[in-house]
């Protein structure tokens, strides 16, 4: 497919046109920061148990800034859970919920970005999002508040009206689209289970799964949210994705430098 013949078939056709859709898809893929990883933070996870959890971790991301470029994104949590079950009690929709979802991972973006100011790792967020790019070239590192930017035009899930695309939605779309190295998520677990280890003892780890065993396990529960593994099944780049414990130290630079720690989730092909 020429691009001449591309340019064509974008004047003539539709834009759901399945030729054209095809054609759109051929030319070589550029990966915008192939070397930049992809963390997120966990909101409920890890910022709201508060210092014991948090120091740590920044110890971490502030050593492993030697080796590696980091996107840091963060998730709400128990403030955005609250808030969510305010507003969904008041019978308010699910747009709504989500530009209350990114208020608050918003508030653990700068709470993080403060405790990291003093290595001048900023907070990038809004219409300043453009200049990460800039940002870990200059430092290494940015922090962003993992909500996709959805607010009122979130697509409203199937039943209820929580938002779907939360901050694991968010973070792995900045991952995909830049075409980074890794999406690790830092959560309090040591990976996916087969069940949720906080509610079932009998729980068992899933060292490394693909995303289709995964959906056909139809597990009760997720460590991720599952609009993130419909999204791996047409990724581009990031084919993979890694959950790691970040109460337990030294995980993440583990996988940071591509170890499998914790569960590994994968895309086939
Ligand atoms: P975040 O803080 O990033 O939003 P969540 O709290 O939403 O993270 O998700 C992590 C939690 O998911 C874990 O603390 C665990 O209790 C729960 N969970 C539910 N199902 C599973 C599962 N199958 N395997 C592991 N953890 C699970
Ligand atoms: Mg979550």
């Amino acid at each position: 497919m020429t691009v001449a013949a591309l340019g064509e078939l974008l004047l003539s056709r539709s834009l759901d046109d399945p030729e054209l859709l095809a054609a759109t898809a051929q030319a070589p893929e550029h990966r915008i920061l192939p070397d930049v990883h992809v963390l997120k933070i966990g909101g409920q996870s890890l910022m709201d148990r508060g210092r014991a959890a948090v120091r740590p971790l920044v110890d971490e991301i502030v050593e492993a800034r030697a080796d590696h470029r980091m996107l840091i994104g963060t998730g709400g949590g128990t403030r955005a859970r609250h808030a969510y079950s305010l507003a969904a009690e008041l019978g308010l929709p699910t747009g709504v919920l989500s530009d209350i979802g990114s208020a608050v991972a918003g508030q653990n973006a700068t709470m993080l970005g403060h405790l990291l100011a003093e290595y001048g790792i900023p907070v990038v967020g809004g219409g300043a999002m453009a200049s990460l790019p800039l940002k870990v070239a200059e430092i290494g590192a940015a922090v962003f508040a993992g909500m996709p930017p959805y607010d009122m035009w979130q697509r409203p899930p199937a039943e209820g009206v929580i938002p779907p695309y939360r901050t694991d939605a968010g973070c792995y779309l900045v991952a995909e689209t830049y075409g980074c190295k890794s999406m690790i998520y830092v959560k309090d677990e040591d990976g996916l289970y087969t069940a949720n280890p906080k509610t079932d003892p009998s729980a068992e780890l899933i060292p490394e799964i693909t995303v289709d065993e995964l959906i056909a396990r139809d597990l009760p529960d997720l460590v991720v949210e599952r609009p993130v593994l419909d999204l791996m099944r047409h990724a581009r780049f990031v084919r993979s994705i890694q959950i790691v414990n970040g109460l337990e130290p030294g995980l993440l630079t583990r996988a940071l430098a591509g170890e499998h720690v914790g569960t590994l989730i994968t895309a086939e092909g």
